[in-house]
């Protein structure tokens, strides 16, 4: 697996810390989201990550708001919380 870099600024956006993943956490079931998409661990329950969103995906209206400066619904990607920020959790 590989991944585009982009250079940032830590915390130049706002992520949310999420409580440490429940044993039944939807997220852990799903078949298309049960890794770090940092690092490529598989989520584990206890795990404490944050979603990063990746862009208004192919819904046009939310594309129509992102593309004028408005809040928008993002699509997200779960990874581990010391993967996103570099701080333990
Ligand atoms: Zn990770």
């Amino acid at each position: 697996m590989s991944f585009l870099v982009q250079h940032v600024i830590p915390h130049d956006h706002h992520l949310r810390k999420m409580e440490p993943l429940l044993e039944d956490h939807p997220i852990l079931e799903d078949t298309e989201l049960p890794m770090c998409f940092a690092c490529g661990v598989d989520l584990e329950a206890g795990d404490v990550i944050t979603l990063v969103p990746v862009g208004p995906g192919p819904d046009t209206t939310e594309q129509k708001r992102a593309s004028s400066h408005q809040w928008f619904a993002a699509c997200a990607v779960p990874v581990h919380w010391v993967c996103a920020t570099g701080e333990e959790p």
